[in-house]
């Protein structure tokens, strides 16, 4: 009895596997005509700065519409992407949308506006990235230090390969750098002091139920500290609410992400959102001009 029910537990896992295979492999097989033909939109998210309230930054998204109007998320399709060698084609394609849609907003006026690009470790796999950042740059007109890479904290970990080499390529060009989804990773401090980011994007698990629950208060508290003594401006990403944003207020961090302001939007979306508040702006100019 016990061995049966053991291979039948065998051949359920096995039968879950070739399930989780087929969809990878289904899911490649329209992956690829999709990236070639141009199928994939980068959607864009907007960073507010905490400190003046308004959009300073937007991070590129990369979404997949289907035909039937459905939508499939990246935590879907990026890991399908690295494995298969795609994802270079892939990150190409988001980093010059990102770059151009930036240089666009600063042709029309929004020249503080800076463009944050996720990047996978698999990117780093041929040497070929360094490269590709300088040509997009140069093709789209963007200055580089308007641009910022998301690392995540297992990139710069990285001691055998050849990733640190790239990225001191990447310095050199003047890009800025990000360190993404802070506190799931295994942090290495010394790596984090040495390689000197800009910013530290706090992952969203941390956040999303700040000001509801203590849980992750202290956490959060100790690691804008530690941000801030790095001299790295703090993100929280997944800011939801009211509550949360105010108790990053209140702990000192300087930029926020989330829901609570806008979900990740595609650009003509984005673009009524900057019309918006710029002409809050205007207005807000105004009275503070008139005359008592
Ligand atoms: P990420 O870089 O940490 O991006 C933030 C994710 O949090 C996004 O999910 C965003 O939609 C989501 N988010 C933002 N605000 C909130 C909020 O208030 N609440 C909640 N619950 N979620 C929020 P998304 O767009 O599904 O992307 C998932 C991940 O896929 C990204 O996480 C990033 O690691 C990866 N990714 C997305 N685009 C690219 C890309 O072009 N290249 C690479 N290599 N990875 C990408
Ligand atoms: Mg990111
Ligand atoms: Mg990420
Ligand atoms: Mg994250």
């Amino acid at each position: 009895e016990a061995k049966r029910k053991g291979r039948n537990r065998f051949e359920y896992y096995n039968s879950k596997l070739d399930e989780h295979s087929d969809r990878v492999f289904s899911l490649l097989q329209k992956l690829r005509p999709a990236i070639l033909n141009n199928k994939l939109e980068v959607y864009f998210q907007p960073l507010i700065d905490l400190h003046s309230d308004t959009i300073c930054s937007m991070e590129a998204l990369v979404r997949w519409p289907q035909e039937d109007g459905a939508m499939i998320f990246p935590d879907q399709f990026i890991p399908v992407a690295e494995s298969s060698g795609l994802i270079n084609k892939l990150g190409a394609f988001v980093l010059e949308e990102a770059c151009r849609f930036c240089a666009h907003q600063h042709s029309i006026g929004n020249d503080k506006l800076t463009v944050a690009v996720n990047l996978s470790f698999s990117q780093f796999r041929d040497n070929s990235l360094p490269g590709i950042v300088e040509s997009v740059l140069k093709k789209t007109g963007l200055a580089a230090n308007f641009l910022e890479l998301e690392l995540t904290e297992s990139i710069l970990a990285d001691e055998q390969g050849n990733i640190s080499t790239q990225l001191e390529q990447l310095k050199k060009l003047g890009v800025q750098f990000a360190i993404d989804d802070f506190g799931t990773g295994y942090s290495n401090l010394n790596y984090l002091r040495s390689f000197n980011a800009g910013k530290l994007k706090i992952d969203k698990i941390f956040i999303t139920t700040l000001g509801i629950d203590e849980k992750h208060e202290m956490l959060v508290s100790a690691i804008i500290n530690m941000a801030k003594s790095l001299d790295m401006k703090v993100v929280a990403e997944g800011v939801e609410g009211d509550a949360a944003k105010t108790k990053l207020i209140e702990l000192g961090c300087d930029i926020g992400q989330g829901y609570l302001w806008s979900k990740p939007i595609p650009e003509s979306q984005f673009n009524e959102l900057l019309k918006v508040e710029r002409q809050a702006n205007d207005l807000h100019l105004t009275f503070d001009e008139s005359p008592a």
